[in-house]
């Protein structure tokens, strides 16, 4: 068992060898392909007879042959190049939504917005109305902690 095991590793790198492999984007599509499958079985369940489904059915094709094509892909440069763009266009979306879910998260300070720069100040809750200066910009902010 443990000899075939290590059979099947050998047989997994040689495939692998100088291939791109799995990369962020691949992982977003993967979840993209859930999605769709998820979506479509709700949409089935729902209305059994809406021809729809079967762009669902298309789209999962496509997005699996997408996959597929860029882990066994040899032109690694390329590959490198689409999921560094795909990242660039993800990643500040994904910090934006971290800094949000702190600040929900954050029950003992109250957020504000600077109006003039955009920047974010934090405040103790609890305090009533106060008058903030922003740390940036030194215009005031009025509001409620
Ligand atoms: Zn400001």
């Amino acid at each position: 068992m443990g000899n075939l095991l290590y059979r099947l590793r050998c047989w997994l790198e040689r495939l692998m060898y100088g291939r791109n492999g799995t990369d962020q984007l691949n992982l977003a599509l993967l979840v993209v392909y859930v999605a769709l499958v998820a979506l479509q079985a709700v949409l089935v369940a729902l209305y059994p007879f809406e021809p729809v489904s079967g762009v669902f059915s298309i789209l999962q094709l496509l997005t699996a042959f997408f996959i597929l094509f860029r882990t066994f892909s040899r032109n690694l440069e390329k590959r490198r190049r689409e999921n560094a763009a795909f990242l660039g266009w993800w990643q500040p979306k994904q910090r934006a939504f971290r800094a949000w879910r702190g600040r929900v998260r954050d029950r003992d300070h109250k957020y504000f917005k600077c109006r003039s720069c955009g920047a974010r100040c934090r405040v103790p809750r609890g305090k009533g109305r106060i008058e903030i200066t922003c740390p940036r910009c030194h215009s005031k902010i009025i509001g409620r902690s």
